[in-house]
């Protein structure tokens, strides 16, 4: 609360001459991030179940909100691997209500994790209308329009893109990893990725670089944790990466739902 004066933080929120100390929580940490030049998402892809559980846990140890976008029907035994970097348990939507209530965010990562640059238009949209279904049936709470659909292989198409936002609060696809600060109307989210192997050296330069500029929302997609999935991070290194970025007072660290609320 720093940067305002008593007088404009009471009309900023309105309470006239109430006692600033009476601001509510939220509102005190909604004040917060608006300050903040910063902004970090990392994007966990997949759900595997061990690498969800593991993020949550590390995200929780720091109070933070993981940011894990899972695929509709990877838990359900019909499910075709996309390849090999998928050979590990997906985790279901008991363990995905659970982490939401817990205060992570669970987004889309499709329906079958298509590759939508390779199919017709007509197929990909109806993949993801089947997506956002089976997400509002199996987790608690889901609104379409407060979602993120989070492309599988960050692989879109101009007319899926055109389509979305009528659909979806906003989409994550490839792109320059760097977007404009959170706000109203931005729909749509870039991000880079690293893989098949160790993605650590990779984003500490991407974090380096948004540190660099005056302001930024670095949106990094990374997978799981230690062995699993293409790209991943060890546990141990997320787990110092977020003890380090809480320490730098610009930095929020923040899911893409959550931002976007927020903004
Ligand atoms: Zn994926």
């Amino acid at each position: 609360m720093s940067r305002y004066s008593r007088r404009e933080l009471l009309k900023t929120i309105g309470m006239g001459t109430v006692g600033a100390f009476a601001m509510p929580l939220k509102l005190m940490a909604s004040a917060g991030i608006k300050k903040k030049k910063h902004f970090i998402t990392l994007s966990f892809d997949d759900g595997f179940r061990k690498s969800s559980i593991r993020t949550a846990e590390i995200y929780e140890k720091y109070k933070l909100a993981a940011c894990i976008n899972v695929i509709a029907t990877a838990h359900l035994p019909e499910f075709e691997l996309p390849n090999e970097y998928h050979n590990w348990p997906a985790g279901d939507f008991g363990l995905w209500n659970k982490l939401q209530d817990r205060g992570h965010e669970i987004m889309m990562h499709g329906y079958k994790h298509a590759h939508k640059n390779e199919i017709p238009f007509a197929e990909g949209k109806n993949l993801i209308l089947k997506c956002m279904d089976y997400f509002s049936k199996n987790l608690k709470g889901f609104k379409p329009k407060e979602s993120i659909f989070n492309f599988p292989f960050n692989a879109s198409t101009p007319q899926l893109e055109e389509w979305l936002p009528t659909q979806v609060k906003a989409f994550r696809t490839g792109g320059p990893p760097i977007n404009a600060l959170p706000h109203k109307g931005q729909s749509k989210l870039t991000c880079t990725s690293f893989g098949p192997g160790n993605i650590e050296n990779h984003l500490d330069q991407e974090i380096e670089k948004l540190l660099k500029m005056p302001s930024g929302w670095l949106i990094y997609n990374t997978h799981g944790l230690d062995e699993e999935g293409w790209g991943p991070m060890s546990s141990n290194y997320l787990d110092q990466l977020l003890r380090r970025l809480k320490g730098i007072n610009t930095v929020e660290i923040i899911p893409a739902g959550k931002a976007l609320a927020a903004a």
